[in-house]
């Protein structure tokens, strides 16, 4: 029974974790695309206002989750809808988090596959918000990647190498001036394999500039990668 207690406790605690820095993802959602800096801290934006009509929040209305139900999705305010899609960013990390502690324990693997785990989450929203991906996110991800995997594997040697092809594909890429395609490329090349970076390459010639639902890609290669990790560390 005791034993019970400690582990739901120790579930909690990795859901509030995932929560928290869901929370802190938000503010990078709002953020990049508006093209402010994600550390400005002593400015106007740190306190937290209704992107609507700029009121102040109350510090219970920012606290995540239970401020947009508090307040029903709606600001107090002026009435306009919370994006919803800021609430969602903070249950999926929370849900992420708990998922990646029954996978991996409390590890090395498991901080940075928390943290890869948002950037892929904030360029799957900010495909579905504003059609695009930041170059900023996408460089987290390789630096995170390169971390990871050079943990993993005990040589930074393999991503070193998908590192080397994905960045060839994606200069290519981004010389045709097709720079969605570019990090999609790298982040394939990186997170999987270079073979996926060049699957990629190869779609993007097919596939031009079109719109299409390139966030369920994300989603797709997201499971992928972290099958594959899971692989790399119990396969021994
Ligand atoms: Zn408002």
């Amino acid at each position: 029974m005791h034993l019970y207690i400690n582990t739901l406790l120790t579930y909690a605690f990795i859901a509030i974790l995932g929560i928290v820095v869901g929370n802190i993802s938000t503010t990078i959602l709002y953020r990049i695309p508006r093209q402010i800096s994600i550390f400005a801290f002593n400015n106007n934006h740190n306190k937290p206002f209704c992107s609507k009509c700029r009121h102040p929040l109350r510090w219970f209305e920012v606290l995540p989750i239970i401020g947009f139900l508090i307040n029903r999705g709606i600001c107090r305010y002026c009435g306009s809808k919370v994006p919803l899609e800021y609430v969602a960013l903070e249950v999926l990390t929370g849900i992420t988090s708990v998922v990646l502690y029954a996978l991996f324990g409390l590890t090395e693997p498991f901080l940075i596959l928390l943290l890869l785990s948002c950037a892929f989450l904030l360029h799957i929203f900010t495909l579905i918000l504003n059609d695009s991906i930041y170059i900023e996110i996408t460089a987290s991800i390789v630096i995170l990647c390169l971390i990871m995997f050079t943990l993993i594997q005990g040589t930074i040697l393999y991503p070193l190498s998908n590192f080397a092809i994905g960045s060839s594909l994606a200069i290519v890429l981004a010389r045709k001036k097709n720079t969605k395609y570019a990090q999609i490329a790298l982040i394939s090349a990186l997170w999987l394999h270079y073979i996926y970076g060049c699957v990629v390459f190869a779609l993007s010639l097919v596939d031009g500039q079109k719109k299409y639902y390139s966030y369920l890609y994300f989603v797709f290669i997201y499971f992928l990668g972290v099958a594959h990790i899971y692989n790399l560390i119990y396969s021994v």
